[in-house]
């Protein structure tokens, strides 16, 4: 029977995992590398299947009190002219009850429901697992080795769990030719819960501010070969996105200024985790740890809650019995993963077009499909890969 279980990794899929465990009756103990809880990031969506395991949560009426509330997305010209709006709930494939939240709202609104029954470690992290038939014992940087009945790597797409229990990283993470840096900027623009986009080949800048932020948020998309870099090296990071798009028109030049000083500023490769399976032995991974399907599905929150709530249940389904409890999690989770990992390599080709011809082709297909003869359809067909991906899992009742 396992009870005491440690996570790594407190962003989402560690806290979801954290709230799940500890109402199953296990004991919890999250260890985050940060010192604090980590601010920062883009507007994440909540979809489909995700939504209802927030309701369970009981967390979705603070999801919408916190919700980004966008109204609108409009691609702009170099002079800052719009070339086409659309409503921002169609552009982020988005439907009924379908929300929108801030990575790190989300992020708080999870510590906030487990902080008081789980033991949160901050400003450490796991330097040895050792595996034996009755536990984990973990040694950490800076506190003393312990043992735990289970372990769980929900530590992100650089997975430290996973590289000392599975193997190192370049096995199992698969770069997609494209990288990201998401950052805080001053609102300019005098964006009030709408979304600017500006496209040349090979990069792409959006703006946007929400209801709630005194600021706005720029986000820099581009394509590349691989790119060798420090994980923690921001200034290096900001040196590559500075070059990348050195000469691009619009704001860019506004940004990349801000940028340098931008204190919540996130860099990362569009990649995606491929692994036969998520466990060895008393260690499971769980969220972008074990199955990212990277930043352009827009569903990688959605997979680290809905596998927070399926690993959990399973565990306690199987009575604690490990072995039984993360077959019936890679069982349950792996269609759902695959159908919205296959979604993040699709639309990554739509997110940075490659030629100006290709720009153009876009805005065209954009402007002319809502004027088509039975656009409702068309539209209805070009979001279902999304709709169907997003609730391509039915939840069970732990
Ligand atoms: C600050 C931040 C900003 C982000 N911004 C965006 C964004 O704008 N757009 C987007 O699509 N995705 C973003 N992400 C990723 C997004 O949160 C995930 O894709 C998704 O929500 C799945 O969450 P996760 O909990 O599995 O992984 P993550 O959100 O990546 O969280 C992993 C957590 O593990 C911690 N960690 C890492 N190494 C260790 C270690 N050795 N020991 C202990 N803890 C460790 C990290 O500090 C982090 O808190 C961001 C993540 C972070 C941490």
């Amino acid at each position: 029977m396992s009870r005491s279980v440690l996570i790594s990794g407190a962003s989402i899929a560690g806290p979801a995992l954290a709230y799940w465990l500890n109402r199953h009756g296990f004991r919890v103990t999250v260890v985050e590398r940060a010192a604090e809880l980590r601010s920062g990031g883009y507007k994440i969506d909540l979809r489909g299947v995700t939504v209802e395991v927030a309701e369970r949560m009981g967390i979705m009426d603070r999801v919408r009190e916190l919700s980004t509330d966008m109204r609108d997305e409009t691609f702009v010209d170099r002079d800052d002219r719009p070339l086409l709006t659309m409503p921002a709930d169609f552009f982020a494939g988005r439907h009924g009850h379908d929300d929108e939240i801030m990575r790190g709202d989300l992020s708080q609104i999870l510590y906030d429901l487990t902080k008081d029954d789980v033991d949160y470690i901050f400003d450490d992290s796991i330097t040895e697992l050792v595996d034996d038939a009755d536990g984990v014992k973990v040694s950490f940087e800076k506190s003393p080795a312990r043992r735990f009945d289970l372990v769980v790597g929900a530590d992100g797409l650089h997975s430290n769990v996973r590289k000392l229990a599975f193997g190192p990283e370049p096995d199992f993470v698969h770069e997609m030719g494209y990288y990201a840096a998401i950052c805080g900027t001053p609102n300019h623009l005098g964006l009030d819960r709408s979304e600017r986009l500006y496209v040349e080949p090979g990069r792409t800048t959006n703006v946007y501010s929400t209801s709630r932020m005194a600021g706005a948020k720029a986000l820099f998309l581009f394509s590349s070969e691989k790119l060798t870099y420090d994980h923690r090296d921001v200034a290096t990071q900001k040196k590559i996105v500075a070059d990348t798009f050195a000469g691009v028109g619009w704001r860019v030049p506004q940004l990349l200024e801000s940028m340098w000083t931008a204190p919540d500023f996130y860099f990362d490769s569009l990649s995606q985790v491929r692994m036969d399976s998520w466990s060895r032995g008393r260690v499971v991974l769980l969220g972008d740890a074990g199955y990212c399907p990277s930043l352009a599905s827009g569903q990688g929150t959605g997979l680290a809650l809905v596998g927070a709530y399926v690993l959990a249940g399973e565990l306690a389904a199987a009575g604690g019995d490990h072995v039984a409890g993360f077959a019936g999690y890679e069982r349950e989770m792996r269609p759902y993963v695959e159908k919205n990992q296959k979604l993040g390599s699709q639309a990554v080709k739509q997110m940075v077009a490659r030629s100006n011809a290709a720009i153009r082709m876009q805005l065209l297909m954009l402007r002319v499909m809502p004027k088509l003869p039975g656009s409702a359809a068309i539209m209805r067909k070009v979001m279902q890969p999304i709709h169907d991906a997003a609730n391509g899992i039915t939840l069970k009742d732990y």
